[in-house]
This record gives C-alpha cells, sequence and structure tokens, in this order.
C-alpha cells in the first residue's frame, strides 16, 4: 500500500469548482451559514465561465413583451422533448430574480438608454410560445458577460467567509460503505502535499469534458473531473450522447465567436454567398437553435459549397453593422477574429466551423442539485451527501439541446437551488463525520499507481488519440456504422490507460501526472459519450443519426444512464420528468403548449 502523509480539514459543505456554478453554490452554503470551503484547480476567475461572452437568458421583458412561460416553452422545444419539466419551469420562473440578484451583487450589464439591463436576440429564444417574433432575452454585459459574472461571484464569495482551496486537484470522492459521500481527496499542486476534506455535502461543480473532442471551445481545464470520479464511485452519468456543436467556432483554432453576432444582425453564407439558412428555416434563419444551424453548416460543407481552398469551412459576415455596434456590444469578438483569424471583422467575413461547445449530459440530478442514483423501483432516489451543479450536471435543464445563454443561467439558479437546498438538510451543529479510512487508502493507492506508470504510452499520445476518435466517430452526424467502429476505437483506446506512461515522479508542480488524471476522466466520459450514442436509434437535438433521422418519442422519449468501470459501459434509462411544478389552475403553463410536436423553426 501506498504510504502517503495528508492533512485533514472538517467542512459542512466542500464545493469542487470555482466556475459560475461552484461560486453560486459556494457563496449561498456561506450564506445559509454553512462552514464552506472551495476546493479548485485553477484560480476562480480562470475557470471556463470567464470565457462566456453572449449572455444569460432571463425574461426580464425589457426590450419587448417577454414572459417566462415563452422561455419555459423555447427551452423544452430547445431540449427537443428531452428535459425535464419541473426543472425547465423552476429556471424559466427564477431567471429574472436571478438576474437582478447578480445586479445588485454588482455584475456590470450593458443598458438601454433608460438605465435598464441590455438584452440581445439569441437562438431559439422567441415570442408566443414559438409563433411570434424572436424575442431579445439574452442579458449581457458586452460580449464578456462570463468574465463580469464570475468576477462578481468571487468578490462576494469572500466577502461571505467561504473559504477558499486553490490550486488544489481533487482526486476522488470519499463514499461511505452504505453509499453516502463523505468528503474527498485533493492533492496542493504547488508543494505536493495532499488534504482529505471531510464533509457533510459534496458538491461537483467541475464544468464540461469538451477537451475529449479535438476541436471545441473550451478551456484545457474541461477534462470532466467531477463526472469521472461519479464513473468511479460506481454511479451513473446521464444523457452523455447529447454533445452540443456551435456552428461558430474560429476555423482551425476553434475559438468561440459568439451567437450574440448573429444575434445582432450577423449571418452565415456558403461559397455562392449565398445567406443558405434561409432555406432551412425559413422563420428563425440565422437564430435556429444551435443543433439545427451546425447540421445546415456541414450539409452545405458536404454538398461542395464550403468557402477557401478546399472548400471546408462556412464564412460570418458581420461588416454590414455600423462599427459603433461591433465595438460597444462586441470588442471582444473583433479582438479574437483579428488575432485567432487575421479578419478585420468591418471589412471581411469570419471564417467558422462547427466546434464542440457543451456537454449536454453529466451527473443526474434533481433541481435542487441533489445526485441520483436511480434504481428500477425509484428512478429519483438520492444518494446521500452528494450535489452537483453546472455544465458538470445534468438537470435536465437542455435535455437534448441547450439554448444559447441557458447555461449562465443554469449556474446561477441552479447553483442557488443547491444551497437553499443544503440550508434544509445539512445540519451544521452535526460533527463532521470521517471519510472512511480504506476509501482514502484506496484513492491513495491509484493516485501512487499513476504516479509510477511505466508503461509504453504517454498521456499526450493517447489524449490526442482519444480526442481524434471522438472527433470522428461523435461527430455533428452520426450513422450505426460510425457509432459502432467509435465504440469499438474507443474501447480499444481505455484499454491503453493500464498501459500509460508517466515519466515526472515529482510530487511539486507535476503537470505531466496531472494531465494523466485528467485524461483518466476524460476517458470515462468519453466512453459513455459514444456507446450511449451507438444505442439511441433515433435523431434528436444535437442527436443527429442518419439511419433514424426521426425522433421517436415512443421509444426514446428517455434519459440514457451510463455506467462506466474501466473500459466497459453499461446502459439503462429512466423517465423523462413530463410535468411541470405547477398547474395551469395555479398558473403553470398549459400542459398543450409543451406537447411533443415537430420541431421547427
Ligand atoms: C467560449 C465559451 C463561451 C460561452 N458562452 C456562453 C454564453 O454566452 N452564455 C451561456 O449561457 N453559456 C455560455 N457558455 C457555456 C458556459 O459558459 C459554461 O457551460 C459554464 O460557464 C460552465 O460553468 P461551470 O461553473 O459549470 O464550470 P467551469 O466554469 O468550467 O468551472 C469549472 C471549475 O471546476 C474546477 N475543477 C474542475 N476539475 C477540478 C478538480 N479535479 N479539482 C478541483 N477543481 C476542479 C475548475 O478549477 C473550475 O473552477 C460558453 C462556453 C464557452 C466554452
Amino acid at each position: 500500500m501506498a504510504a502517503y502523509e495528508y492533512e485533514s480539514h472538517d467542512y459542512d459543505v466542500v464545493v469542487v469548482g470555482a466556475g459560475g456554478a461552484g461560486l453560486r453554490a459556494t457563496l449561498g452554503m456561506a450564506e445559509q451559514g454553512l462552514r464552506t470551503a472551495c476546493v479548485t484547480k485553477v484560480f476562480p476567475t480562470r475557470s471556463h465561465t470567464v470565457a462566456a461572452q453572449g449572455g444569460i437568458a432571463a425574461s426580464l421583458g425589457n426590450m419587448g413583451p417577454d414572459h417566462w412561460q415563452w422561455h419555459m416553452y423555447d427551452t423544452v422545444k430547445g431540449s427537443d422533448w428531452l428535459g425535464d419539466m419541473d426543472t425547465m419551469e423552476y429556471v424559466a420562473r427564477e431567471a429574472p430574480k436571478a438576474v437582478y440578484e447578480l445586479e445588485h451583487y454588482g455584475v456590470p450589464f450593458s443598458r438601454t438608454e433608460e438605465g435598464k439591463i441590455y438584452q440581445r436576440p439569441f437562438g431559439g429564444h422567441t415570442t408566443e410560445f414559438g409563433e411570434g417574433p424572436p424575442v431579445q432575452r439574452t442579458c449581457a454585459a458586452a460580449d464578456r458577460t462570463g468574465h463580469a459574472i464570475l468576477h462578481t461571484l468571487y468578490g462576494q464569495s469572500l466577502k461571505q467567509n467561504a473559504e477558499f482551496f486553490i490550486e488544489y486537484f481533487a482526486i476522488d470522492l470519499l463514499m461511505s460503505e452504505d453509499g453516502a459521500c463523505r468528503g474527498l481527496l485533493a492533492w496542493k499542486l504547488d508543494d505536493g502535499t495532499l488534504h482529505v476534506f471531510n464533509a457533510k455535502m459534496v458538491v461537483l461543480a467541475t464544468g464540461g469534458y469538451g477537451r475529449a473532442y479535438f476541436n471545441c471551445t473550451s478551456a484545457h481545464t474541461c477534462t470532466g473531473d467531477g463526472n469521472g470520479m461519479v464513473a468511479r464511485a460506481g454511479l451513473p452519468l446521464q444523457d452523455m450522447e447529447f454533445v452540443q456543436f456551435h456552428p461558430t467556432g474560429i476555423y482551425g483554432p476553434g475559438m468561440l465567436i459568439t451567437e450574440g453576432v448573429r444575434g445582432e444582425g450577423g449571418y452565415l453564407t456558403n461559397s455562392e454567398g449565398e445567406r443558405f439558412m434561409e432555406r432551412y428555416a425559413p422563420t428563425y434563419k440565422d437564430l435556429a437553435s444551435r443543433d439545427v444551424v451546425s447540421r445546415c453548416m456541414t450539409l452545405e460543407i458536404r454538398e461542395g459549397r464550403g468557402v477557401g481552398p478546399r472548400k471546408d469551412h462556412i464564412h460570418l459576415n458581420l461588416s454590414h453593422l455600423p462599427a459603433e455596434v461591433i465595438h460597444e456590444r462586441l470588442p471582444g469578438i473583433a479582438e479574437s477574429a483579428r488575432i485567432f483569424a487575421g479578419v478585420d471583422v468591418t471589412k471581411e467575413p469570419i471564417p467558422v466551423l462547427p466546434t464542440v461547445h457543451y456537454n449536454m449530459g453529466g451527473i443526474p440530478t434533481n433541481y435542487w442539485g441533489e445526485v441520483l442514483n436511480p434504481t428500477k423501483d425509484d428512478p429519483d432516489a438520492v444518494v446521500p451527501g452528494l450535489m452537483a451543479v453546472g455544465e458538470a450536471a445534468c438537470a435536465s435543464l437542455h435535455g437534448a439541446n441547450r439554448l444559447g445563454s441557458n447555461s449562465l443561467i443554469d449556474l446561477v439558479v441552479l447553483g442557488r437551488a443547491a444551497s437553499l437546498r443544503a440550508g434544509e438538510v445539512v445540519d451544521a451543529d452535526a460533527p463532521v463525520p470521517e471519510a472512511p479510512k480504506a476509501q482514502i487508502d484506496k484513492a491513495l493507492d491509484r493516485f501512487d499507481r499513476f504516479r509510477h506508470a511505466d508503461g509504453n504510452v504517454p498521456t499526450a499520445e493517447l489524449r490526442l488519440e482519444m480526442q481524434r476518435t471522438m472527433q470522428e466517430d461523435a461527430a455533428v452526424f452520426r450513422t450505426d456504422k460510425t457509432l459502432a467502429e467509435g465504440v469499438e476505437k474507443m474501447t480499444a483506446v481505455a484499454a491503453k490507460m493500464d498501459d500509460l506512461k508517466v515519466t515526472d515522479r515529482s510530487m511539486v508542480w507535476n503537470s505531466d501526472l496531472m494531465e494523466t488524471l485528467e485524461l483518466a476522466n476524460l476517458m470515462p466520459n468519453a466512453l459513455a459519450t459514444i456507446v450511449s450514442a451507438e444505442a439511441r436509434k433515433e435523431s434528436r437535438g444535437a442527436h443527429a443519426h442518419e439511419d433514424y433521422p426521426e425522433r421517436d418519442d415512443e421509444n426514446w422519449r428517455k434519459h440514457t444512464l451510463a455506467w462506466v468501470e474501466g473500459n466497459g459501459v453499461t446502459l439503462d434509462y429512466r423517465p423523462v420528468h413530463t410535468r411541470p411544478l405547477t398547474p395551469p389552475e395555479e398558473g403553470g403553463i398549459d400542459p398543450d403548449k409543451i406537447k411533443p410536436k415537430k420541431r421547427v423553426y
């Protein structure tokens, strides 16, 4: 057995992650009077949330009529009827309150002439239950909304005396015999010490796993660590086949160009200079939802109408917009286009391509953030002591496809909900239970095995192999053949985890070892994604299956559950919550409005 010293810490709540979700949960837990620690592998304001550009959705109605029920309807339709209705109602209803709360915390939103919060149009957000014109619902701080929110929430968390453990890498959850979470093991990157956090509640807010793919808009730190920890604890991941491709990543480097560009009037063209979205989505055109626009772009390229010497990308035009609009509302975009594509957006189009952007799937939770361990008798059974929020979680607000600007609102509304729930279920006066010693030893042994891994395959090489496989075989369009090949290839790739080669054995700032631990987390995410995708014989939201082009509600309106062990995946399913929280006679949405129907934009 590996002999390591470690330091122990006792808290009511330990939040892992300091992105928008982690910080909102941390702040809320501290406000509830719970002793709260936030453990994060990067400095809080470097979390991927900082990169969110476009904005945060809430039906404030500052720019014209809007209603929470319209927001809920758009989210239901965007999800392709896979989202959970209770979560969707909760978020749409609470969204305006959450945005005003951010305003009062100090987020510097852009303003209208009258001084109200500025809102822009975004894809899939409409009026009159999808019958009216696009709505301006997305609240923005220029094109740096995530940056503004993250800095504000960090300041507020410090004010509430939450304690931060910065550049601590969480390795594994520590579970009790009877399946409750009791804490976690973490590694302090800058001095090599190990730390056991005993806690009454652990909240995973570790973000997405975009880095399982070769081309993605997310930060290098988005390695699905929380999902990996959950899989190793023997718990399932949910709806992992639904991976969102954002229509406009910069061709080549993949940096995001926000949908806000199309919201402000930008449009896509093919090699013939045609605004092709008018053909596919006559009503909402370039503002159809992301899965739809990404598929249309891919079709244009496939049919030979891509731009550039290899006809392999599309143009995004904004040079017709007034220079003031660009400088005031999209300054970051102008800069990214200049640096990463060498383009002056006031004169030329930006070369773009659909790029992996968001993970709809993740750790299954209810809308209070409590992690689920579904059983046959109870598909909503809760894991004591464990919560998940943000992109790591699947509460299922987004179902099979997320609408733009609905993630930032997810972070703050559900991050707050988790803290309210923790205020109810965590007893601040009770002693902190100790994490079981056997679990600590097991986690240390695993850490030690990676540290001394002496096989033949370097981490970077295996990571690349995984990324290329996922990029090719779990792409915008999928077929039985590509998916079956993908499952076979990924199973072989994952088997090579036993033959890894780590060259640095030190404990201090060992980035080789850290990247290996991250790869070990990416692997179950990638496997669950491709195996879940292979099994789903229909097309829904981001899962576009060419052999089954239609949505099949009778057989497939259900959440996928994937248990990953080694390189094997076991699947099962749980029902979608089809009932909203509030009945219509008490002011809830009319059930007829949210019945499944064909999804056209
Ligand atoms: C370029 C870009 C632009 C976007 N724009 C928008 C937008 O305009 N509107 C919108 O609604 N959504 C947008 N999104 C999506 C949205 O920003 C993300 O889904 C969201 O920010 C994720 O937040 P999070 O708090 O869940 O995770 P993150 O912000 O990714 O934070 C994860 C946290 O977990 C910590 N962590 C992870 N693993 C470990 C570990 N092992 N140990 C310790 N700590 C760990 C990290 O240190 C970090 O603090 C955008 C996404 C991208 C990539």
